[in-house]
């Protein structure tokens, strides 16, 4: 196998192991599933690759300061609930809101190329631990 052919082979198998799962996974969860198709397969390379699809537009890289990085394979604009309690996100189901945009053009002289919304607080799984520890 050529060299651009491993490359090839890599970035597919990260891609189609994000797009499997909707739970915005960090680049060191991406990298244990990929080493079981990929067994000599580092982290550095998985976060080379992720990096790589992020600049092209093909997934979506969710930044929280100091914790991980979380990332997702839908690069088309959508919206998100973060649970405050166990970091896990979601989407939700709803139509991007492109009026806000146009509110938002008219307040000052910027080019508008898009805006991301995030909800956040408790999810139902840690609504019920809060119960149960009462
Ligand atoms: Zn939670
Ligand atoms: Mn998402």
């Amino acid at each position: 196998m050529s060299k651009s052919q491993r490359l090839t082979k890599q970035k597919t198998a990260i891609l189609e192991i994000l797009r499997s799962v909707d739970t915005h996974p960090t680049a060191e969860w991406i990298y244990q599933e990929a080493r079981k198709e990929i067994p000599g397969l580092s982290l550095g390379t998985v976060y080379r690759n992720l990096n790589q699809l992020r600049d092209n537009g093909e997934i979506l890289e969710l930044n929280y300061g100091s914790s991980q990085s979380r990332f997702d394979g839908t690069a088309q604009n959508h919206y998100h609930f973060r649970c405050t309690q166990c970091g896990r996100i979601w989407d939700l189901p709803m139509p991007v809101m492109k009026t806000v945009e146009n509110k938002a053009k008219v307040l000052k002289n910027f080019q508008i190329d898009g805006h991301r919304l995030e909800f956040y607080g408790t999810c139902e799984d840690c609504q019920q631990e809060g119960k149960a520890a009462i």
